[in-house]
Protein backbone atom coordinates (compact mmCIF):
# COMPACT_ATOMS: atom_id res chain seq x y z
CA UNK A 1 0.00 0.00 0.00
CA UNK A 2 1.50 3.74 -0.64
CA UNK A 3 -0.97 5.61 1.35
CA UNK A 4 -2.00 3.07 4.43
CA UNK A 5 0.76 1.52 6.06
CA UNK A 6 1.68 -0.20 8.93
CA UNK A 7 3.67 1.58 11.65
CA UNK A 8 4.00 1.26 15.34
CA UNK A 9 4.08 4.29 17.74
CA UNK A 10 5.56 4.97 20.74
CA UNK A 11 4.96 6.53 24.02
CA UNK A 12 6.48 6.49 27.82
CA UNK A 13 3.87 6.19 30.25
CA UNK A 14 3.63 6.70 34.04
CA UNK A 15 1.13 5.69 36.63
CA UNK A 16 1.02 6.73 40.20
CA UNK A 17 -2.07 6.65 42.49
CA UNK A 18 -2.88 9.40 44.60
CA UNK A 19 -5.74 9.93 47.17
CA UNK A 20 -8.18 6.80 45.09
CA UNK A 21 -7.26 9.00 41.89
CA UNK A 22 -5.26 7.25 39.07
CA UNK A 23 -2.86 10.14 37.33
CA UNK A 24 -1.87 9.05 33.90
CA UNK A 25 1.63 11.59 32.91
CA UNK A 26 2.67 10.30 29.15
CA UNK A 27 6.17 12.19 27.84
CA UNK A 28 6.17 12.33 23.93
CA UNK A 29 9.22 14.39 23.48
CA UNK A 30 9.32 17.71 25.02
CA UNK A 31 5.53 17.47 25.97
CA UNK A 32 4.42 16.08 28.96
CA UNK A 33 0.62 15.61 29.04
CA UNK A 34 -1.40 14.93 32.84
CA UNK A 35 -4.70 13.59 32.71
CA UNK A 36 -6.44 12.04 35.09
CA UNK A 37 -9.38 9.77 34.97
CA UNK A 38 -11.70 9.57 38.45
CA UNK A 39 -14.68 9.30 40.18
CA UNK A 40 -16.29 12.55 42.19
CA UNK A 41 -18.62 12.28 45.06
CA UNK A 42 -21.63 12.51 42.61
CA UNK A 43 -19.91 10.10 39.74
CA UNK A 44 -19.00 12.45 37.42
CA UNK A 45 -16.06 11.51 35.68
CA UNK A 46 -12.71 13.92 35.74
CA UNK A 47 -10.36 14.85 33.00
CA UNK A 48 -8.16 17.82 33.31
CA UNK A 49 -6.02 18.16 30.06
CA UNK A 50 -3.49 20.43 28.71
CA UNK A 51 -4.74 23.53 26.67
CA UNK A 52 -1.59 24.22 24.77
CA UNK A 53 -0.48 20.97 22.97
CA UNK A 54 -0.69 22.16 19.89
CA UNK A 55 1.53 25.47 20.14
CA UNK A 56 4.20 23.77 17.46
CA UNK A 57 1.29 24.13 15.29
CA UNK A 58 0.61 20.53 13.76
CA UNK A 59 -2.58 20.15 13.35
CA UNK A 60 -4.21 16.77 14.77
CA UNK A 61 -6.96 14.88 13.19
CA UNK A 62 -9.16 12.30 14.61
CA UNK A 63 -12.00 10.18 12.90
CA UNK A 64 -14.32 8.27 15.35
CA UNK A 65 -16.39 5.14 13.81
CA UNK A 66 -18.85 2.93 15.64
CA UNK A 67 -19.30 -0.98 14.26
CA UNK A 68 -22.02 -3.47 15.01
CA UNK A 69 -25.04 -0.67 14.90
CA UNK A 70 -25.23 -1.40 19.52
CA UNK A 71 -27.64 0.62 21.09
CA UNK A 72 -25.22 1.73 23.32
CA UNK A 73 -24.12 4.07 20.27
CA UNK A 74 -27.45 5.97 20.35
CA UNK A 75 -28.35 5.74 24.12
CA UNK A 76 -25.12 6.72 25.64
CA UNK A 77 -22.47 7.99 23.07
CA UNK A 78 -24.89 9.94 20.81
CA UNK A 79 -25.33 12.96 23.58
CA UNK A 80 -21.65 13.02 23.79
CA UNK A 81 -21.06 13.72 19.88
CA UNK A 82 -23.69 15.81 20.07
CA UNK A 83 -22.23 17.91 23.10
CA UNK A 84 -18.75 18.09 21.30
CA UNK A 85 -20.33 18.46 17.67
CA UNK A 86 -18.01 15.62 16.75
CA UNK A 87 -19.25 13.73 13.24
CA UNK A 88 -19.60 10.01 13.41
CA UNK A 89 -19.90 7.10 11.08
CA UNK A 90 -22.07 3.70 11.94
CA UNK A 91 -21.72 0.65 10.71
CA UNK A 92 -24.90 -0.94 10.25
CA UNK A 93 -25.25 -5.11 10.04
CA UNK A 94 -28.84 -5.04 8.27
CA UNK A 95 -30.38 -8.70 9.47
CA UNK A 96 -28.98 -7.38 13.28
CA UNK A 97 -31.08 -4.32 12.92
CA UNK A 98 -33.61 -4.13 16.49
CA UNK A 99 -32.41 -7.53 17.65
CA UNK A 100 -31.89 -7.20 21.36
CA UNK A 101 -29.09 -4.53 22.37
CA UNK A 102 -29.23 -2.99 18.76
CA UNK A 103 -30.00 -0.17 17.28
CA UNK A 104 -33.86 -0.41 15.55
CA UNK A 105 -34.59 1.76 12.52
CA UNK A 106 -35.81 4.67 13.96
CA UNK A 107 -32.67 5.15 15.88
CA UNK A 108 -30.70 4.76 12.80
CA UNK A 109 -32.67 7.25 10.77
CA UNK A 110 -32.63 9.57 13.79
CA UNK A 111 -28.49 9.37 13.64
CA UNK A 112 -28.98 10.03 10.40
CA UNK A 113 -30.89 13.43 10.59
CA UNK A 114 -28.75 14.48 12.95
CA UNK A 115 -26.00 14.58 11.03
CA UNK A 116 -24.21 11.28 11.15
CA UNK A 117 -22.91 9.51 8.12
CA UNK A 118 -24.35 5.43 7.87
CA UNK A 119 -22.43 2.89 7.02
CA UNK A 120 -23.10 -1.23 5.71
CA UNK A 121 -21.35 -3.28 7.58
CA UNK A 122 -22.69 -6.06 5.58
CA UNK A 123 -26.13 -8.29 6.19
CA UNK A 124 -24.97 -10.73 8.50
CA UNK A 125 -21.55 -9.76 9.23
CA UNK A 126 -19.53 -12.74 7.74
CA UNK A 127 -16.00 -12.82 6.85
CA UNK A 128 -15.96 -11.78 2.68
CA UNK A 129 -12.80 -14.06 2.30
CA UNK A 130 -14.61 -17.37 4.24
CA UNK A 131 -17.25 -17.55 2.29
CA UNK A 132 -18.24 -18.17 -1.55
CA UNK A 133 -18.02 -15.00 -4.20
CA UNK A 134 -21.55 -15.04 -4.88
CA UNK A 135 -22.73 -14.88 -1.15
CA UNK A 136 -20.17 -12.45 -0.57
CA UNK A 137 -21.07 -9.87 -3.31
CA UNK A 138 -25.23 -10.39 -2.00
CA UNK A 139 -23.70 -9.23 1.26
CA UNK A 140 -21.70 -5.94 -0.30
CA UNK A 141 -24.40 -5.21 -2.55
CA UNK A 142 -27.89 -6.12 -0.40
CA UNK A 143 -26.47 -4.66 2.69
CA UNK A 144 -26.65 -0.88 1.32
CA UNK A 145 -30.30 -1.76 -0.40
CA UNK A 146 -31.29 -3.10 2.73
CA UNK A 147 -30.09 0.54 4.60
CA UNK A 148 -32.26 2.37 1.54
CA UNK A 149 -34.99 0.46 1.77
CA UNK A 150 -35.57 1.19 5.20
CA UNK A 151 -35.30 4.74 4.89
CA UNK A 152 -31.55 5.72 5.16
CA UNK A 153 -31.21 8.43 2.81
CA UNK A 154 -27.40 8.19 1.86
CA UNK A 155 -24.70 4.99 2.19
CA UNK A 156 -21.39 5.81 0.77
CA UNK A 157 -19.23 3.59 3.54
CA UNK A 158 -18.27 0.15 3.88
CA UNK A 159 -16.62 -1.26 6.59
CA UNK A 160 -15.51 -4.98 6.61
CA UNK A 161 -16.86 -7.28 9.34
CA UNK A 162 -13.75 -8.63 11.09
CA UNK A 163 -11.63 -6.98 8.57
CA UNK A 164 -12.24 -9.80 6.50
CA UNK A 165 -11.31 -9.41 2.41
CA UNK A 166 -9.82 -6.06 2.16
CA UNK A 167 -6.49 -7.36 1.29
CA UNK A 168 -8.24 -9.19 -1.71
CA UNK A 169 -8.83 -7.40 -4.90
CA UNK A 170 -12.06 -9.19 -6.43
CA UNK A 171 -13.79 -8.23 -2.94
CA UNK A 172 -12.37 -4.46 -3.37
CA UNK A 173 -13.82 -4.82 -6.79
CA UNK A 174 -16.96 -5.52 -6.02
CA UNK A 175 -16.94 -2.82 -2.67
CA UNK A 176 -15.93 -0.34 -5.02
CA UNK A 177 -18.86 -1.17 -7.58
CA UNK A 178 -21.26 0.45 -4.80
CA UNK A 179 -19.00 2.14 -2.55
CA UNK A 180 -17.36 5.67 -2.42
CA UNK A 181 -14.84 4.32 0.29
CA UNK A 182 -14.27 1.50 2.79
CA UNK A 183 -12.58 1.07 6.04
CA UNK A 184 -10.81 -2.04 7.13
CA UNK A 185 -8.37 -1.99 10.46
CA UNK A 186 -5.92 -2.81 12.86
CA UNK A 187 -3.67 -0.34 13.11
CA UNK A 188 -3.64 2.25 15.48
CA UNK A 189 -2.59 5.18 12.76
CA UNK A 190 -3.94 5.50 9.13
CA UNK A 191 -1.23 6.92 6.93
CA UNK A 192 -2.18 9.48 4.22
CA UNK A 193 -0.03 11.22 2.08
CA UNK A 194 -2.54 14.49 1.64
CA UNK A 195 -2.19 17.90 2.73
CA UNK A 196 -5.05 20.48 3.76
CA UNK A 197 -5.48 22.76 0.57
CA UNK A 198 -5.98 26.31 1.26
CA UNK A 199 -9.65 26.20 0.60
CA UNK A 200 -10.32 22.75 2.42
CA UNK A 201 -9.08 25.00 5.66
CA UNK A 202 -11.94 26.70 5.79
CA UNK A 203 -14.15 23.94 6.46
CA UNK A 204 -11.67 21.03 7.70
CA UNK A 205 -11.74 18.92 4.58
CA UNK A 206 -8.65 17.11 3.82
CA UNK A 207 -7.50 17.11 -0.18
CA UNK A 208 -6.87 13.55 -0.60
CA UNK A 209 -7.80 13.21 -4.61
CA UNK A 210 -4.89 12.09 -4.98
CA UNK A 211 -6.14 8.52 -2.92
CA UNK A 212 -7.95 7.92 -5.88
CA UNK A 213 -5.61 8.89 -8.69
CA UNK A 214 -2.76 7.14 -7.42
CA UNK A 215 -3.57 4.28 -5.58
CA UNK A 216 -7.01 2.94 -7.32
CA UNK A 217 -8.24 1.12 -4.47
CA UNK A 218 -6.37 2.97 -1.22
CA UNK A 219 -9.85 4.02 -0.37
CA UNK A 220 -11.17 0.96 0.22
CA UNK A 221 -8.84 -0.67 2.48
CA UNK A 222 -8.82 2.47 4.99
CA UNK A 223 -7.39 0.96 8.28
CA UNK A 224 -9.20 2.07 11.58
CA UNK A 225 -7.32 0.93 14.67
CA UNK A 226 -9.94 -1.13 17.13
CA UNK A 227 -10.37 0.49 20.66
CA UNK A 228 -11.84 -2.13 21.79
CA UNK A 229 -9.67 -5.00 20.41
CA UNK A 230 -6.76 -3.22 21.73
CA UNK A 231 -8.60 -3.41 25.57
CA UNK A 232 -9.67 -7.31 25.33
CA UNK A 233 -6.39 -8.15 23.83
CA UNK A 234 -4.33 -6.49 26.32
CA UNK A 235 -6.83 -6.67 29.14
CA UNK A 236 -6.43 -3.05 30.27
CA UNK A 237 -9.03 -1.66 32.91
CA UNK A 238 -10.48 1.80 31.88
CA UNK A 239 -7.42 3.72 33.60
CA UNK A 240 -5.41 2.07 31.05
CA UNK A 241 -7.51 2.13 28.20
CA UNK A 242 -7.15 5.76 28.20
CA UNK A 243 -3.88 5.93 28.76
CA UNK A 244 -3.90 3.93 25.36
CA UNK A 245 -6.22 6.19 23.83
CA UNK A 246 -3.96 9.11 24.49
CA UNK A 247 -0.89 7.16 23.30
CA UNK A 248 -2.52 6.24 19.95
CA UNK A 249 -3.95 9.58 19.02
CA UNK A 250 -1.15 11.63 20.28
CA UNK A 251 1.06 9.38 18.08
CA UNK A 252 0.07 10.99 14.74
CA UNK A 253 2.31 14.47 15.87
CA UNK A 254 5.40 12.71 14.72
CA UNK A 255 4.01 12.34 10.78
CA UNK A 256 2.09 15.65 10.76
CA UNK A 257 3.34 18.84 10.45
CA UNK A 258 1.61 22.39 10.25
CA UNK A 259 -1.29 21.57 8.35
CA UNK A 260 0.38 18.68 6.19
CA UNK A 261 -1.29 15.91 7.17
CA UNK A 262 0.57 12.17 7.49
CA UNK A 263 -1.55 10.19 9.47
CA UNK A 264 -4.87 9.99 11.39
CA UNK A 265 -6.02 7.71 13.97
CA UNK A 266 -9.61 6.06 13.29
CA UNK A 267 -10.96 4.89 16.60
CA UNK A 268 -13.43 2.32 16.53
CA UNK A 269 -15.86 1.59 18.67
CA UNK A 270 -18.82 -0.96 19.53
CA UNK A 271 -20.93 -0.72 22.26
CA UNK A 272 -20.89 2.12 25.25
CA UNK A 273 -22.39 0.91 27.89
CA UNK A 274 -22.09 1.78 32.37
CA UNK A 275 -19.48 -0.70 32.43
CA UNK A 276 -16.52 -1.65 29.66
CA UNK A 277 -16.98 -5.52 28.90
CA UNK A 278 -16.32 -7.68 25.99
CA UNK A 279 -16.45 -4.97 22.98
CA UNK A 280 -18.01 -2.71 25.23
CA UNK A 281 -15.99 0.43 26.64
CA UNK A 282 -18.01 1.91 29.72
CA UNK A 283 -20.12 5.77 29.34
CA UNK A 284 -17.19 7.25 31.48
CA UNK A 285 -14.16 6.62 29.24
CA UNK A 286 -15.90 7.42 26.31
CA UNK A 287 -16.44 10.80 27.97
CA UNK A 288 -13.38 10.73 29.06
CA UNK A 289 -11.10 9.99 25.83
CA UNK A 290 -14.01 12.47 23.78
CA UNK A 291 -12.86 15.56 26.44
CA UNK A 292 -9.57 14.57 25.88
CA UNK A 293 -9.39 15.12 22.28
CA UNK A 294 -11.55 18.77 22.87
CA UNK A 295 -9.34 19.61 25.58
CA UNK A 296 -5.92 19.02 23.67
CA UNK A 297 -6.50 20.88 20.43
CA UNK A 298 -7.78 17.92 18.07
CA UNK A 299 -10.12 18.35 15.01
CA UNK A 300 -12.44 15.25 14.83
CA UNK A 301 -13.21 15.16 10.93
CA UNK A 302 -15.71 12.62 9.38
CA UNK A 303 -14.21 9.48 7.54
CA UNK A 304 -15.78 10.60 4.17
CA UNK A 305 -13.86 13.99 5.02
CA UNK A 306 -10.91 11.54 3.58
CA UNK A 307 -12.10 11.28 -0.25
ZN1 LIG B 1 -18.18 -5.75 13.19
Amino acid sequence: MVFFNNLGISGVAIFAILSGMIIVSIVFGEINYMVALGQTGGGETIVNGPQDVSENGDKKLAIITFDDGKKGQIKYAKQTLDSYGYPATFSIICNNVSLSDHLNWHDIQQLEKDGYDLASHTMNHVELEDIPMDIAIHEISESKKCLLDNGVRDVRVFTYPKNGGSDNPAILKEVAKHYDMARTANDPLAFVKCGLTNSSLQDEKIDCTSLGDSEEYGKYSIIGWSHDSEREDNEYNDEQMLQRFIDVVESQSGYNDGEEIGAIPIIIYHDIDTTSGFYTTSFDLFKAEMKYLQDNGFTVISLLDLI
